[in-house]
């Protein structure tokens, strides 16, 4: 059951990443077919399965062998990674509870795909994963408002102070997740995040030197380890 549901993680993945991908391009070519950036080849059905097609491919495009970026390859890992993490802790709840961490899934996907390829999280997603994170507290009978307002109105002092050390959309990630866990887990949940980035920067300090680093990614794997 857990390779099923890694299988669909990489699927749902690599569906999200494309759309993100996408984003800024008219709408009329988004439908397209997916093709090579650089050699345009459009890609037959076996080079677009997740995961498999760049093992296969070894990271390289079948027709002009111009190397795959490897994002490609961990954005599908990290989906897949998400869902059996949440499939392990809520395995056993009714059909109702399953669609709301699903939806919470697909929106943290969202998000960390918009940091890591954009370095900005649209609004309306931060909006949804407020509006679930209402939802959430509803349904599980919890009541985190106090320590979401207490946070709020810290973040506002902060976005306003314009600082240099944490971006907006890292601020209201981070104050809306009040809403999703208790305080005694927020520490630990901030800590595991903080944690996963710094490896992250000494494991990409060769190749990406000047690069601001997405913190998102880092603090959705977190907060699904921790819901
Ligand atoms: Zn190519």
């Amino acid at each position: 059951m857990y390779f099923f549901v890694f299988i669909i993680g990489s699927i749902i993945g690599s569906f999200l990443l494309c759309s993100v991908d996408r984003y800024h391009t008219p709408i009329l070519s988004r439908n397209s077919r997916s093709v090579c950036s650089a050699c345009q080849h459009k890609l037959a059905f076996w080079h677009l399965i997740p995961l498999f097609s760049y093992i296969i491919l070894k990271g390289h495009c079948f027709y002009c062998q111009r190397k795959l970026p490897f994002y490609l390859f961990c954005a599908e890992l990290f989906a897949s990674i998400n869902l059996v993490v949440l499939y392990i802790h809520h395995s056993c709840l009714s059909i109702s509870d399953i669609f709301i961490y699903l939806i919470i899934y697909l929106i943290l996907l969202l998000m960390s795909f918009f940091d890591y390829l954009y370095l900005y999280v649209p609004d309306f997603l931060q909006f949804c994963f407020l509006i679930i994170g209402i939802l959430y507290n509803h349904i599980n009978g919890t009541t985190y408002w106090s320590h979401f307002f207490m946070c709020a109105s810290l973040s506002l002092v902060l976005l306003f102070l314009d600082n240099p050390w944490i971006g907006g959309a890292d601020i209201k990630f981070i104050c809306i997740s009040l809403l999703y866990l208790p305080l005694i887990k927020f520490p630990e949940f901030i800590f595991m995040a903080s944690s996963l980035a710094i490896l992250f920067i000494f494991s990409s300090l060769h190749n990406n030197k000047n690069r601001q680093i997405p913190f998102i990614p880092f603090l959705c794997f977190s907060l699904i380890y921790y819901i």
